[in-house]
């Protein structure tokens, strides 16, 4: 196995852990994968090959994106095919289209005309939700999820390596502002990462992350772990057995919560 980046702006539909069917819609360029993180576990691995620099801005355009989206759809409807979810993931952060409203207004229309059942569903690391327009479109969707691995900044720079500011304070504060859609996401592991340990399911971690999601309240929460090859060697998945045992300390709180392992 290996990291790998969406060859196209449609993908699949593929079996998600989390979203069942699921379409997957790439916003981001081709050839790289394009984040203001650069998680040590991201499926797509480094911002082009290591070198943030060499990232090249090749956004697919919303016309594009529209008509790719409309023909698969057509093609699965046809299949009797019909997708669970239409998903915004890809090779990097959605929201960081400039055209990101729009694509989600023509999605949620395409998604009326062919697949009503569907759910649309973006992956976010919530760094741009401070933006109007972003936090608007994410407000239509079905379901926004937004990346919070943990409460310290410290591990936050180990675990996502943000490629700009960030504080978690700054997060919490516009995940604040979310409202009842908000629902959490949250990658558990542990390991080294170029020598340095790198661990969010310590007491203090998880305990920390708690006192924060007792802030948030979010709708819903879904944990997972590492499933694919991460860019970082040496890092391992906790297992199920670990992850409940968290999940376990989220229903205490009254929040709604599902691993994925
Ligand atoms: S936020 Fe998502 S796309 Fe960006 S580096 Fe992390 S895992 Fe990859």
């Amino acid at each position: 196995m290996s990291t790998f980046l969406f060859d196209s702006i449609i993908v699949g539909p593929i079996k998600s852990r989390r979203l069942g069917k699921s379409l997957g819609v790439n916003l981001l360029p081709l050839k790289n994968k394009l984040c203001n993180f650069d998680c040590i576990y991201c499926e797509c691995g480094w911002n082009a090959d290591g070198n943030p620099q060499k990232a090249k801005l090749e956004f697919n355009s919303a016309e594009a994106v529209h008509a790719e989206l409309e023909k698969r759809l057509r093609e699965l409807q046809v299949e009797n095919n019909l997708p669970d979810a239409i998903t915004f993931a890809g090779n990097g952060e959605p929201t960081m289209h400039p055209r990101f409203a729009q694509i989600v207004d023509d999605a949620i229309s395409l998604r009326d005309k062919y697949a009503p059942q569907a759910k649309v569903c973006v992956l976010t690391n919530a760094t741009l939700i401070n933006r109007h327009e972003v936090m608007a479109a994410l407000q239509k969707v079905d379901r926004a999820m937004l990346k919070f691995d943990s409460g310290f900044d410290k591990t936050v720079q180990l675990l996502n390596n943000p490629q700009g500011n960030f504080s978690v304070e700054k997060l919490v504060e516009s995940m604040k502002t979310f409202g009842e859609k908000l629902i959490v996401q949250t990658m558990f592991l542990r390991g080294t990462c170029n020598g340095v340990p790198v661990d969010n399911t310590t007491e203090e971690e998880v305990n920390r992350w708690l006192e924060i999601l007792k802030q948030l309240q979010p709708r819903e929460l879904t944990l997972y772990t590492i499933d694919r090859e991460t860019p970082a060697q040496g890092l391992q998945k906790v297992t199920p057995e670990e992850l409940e045992k968290i999940a376990e300390k989220v229903r205490a709180l009254g929040i709604k919560v599902e691993s994925h392992w």
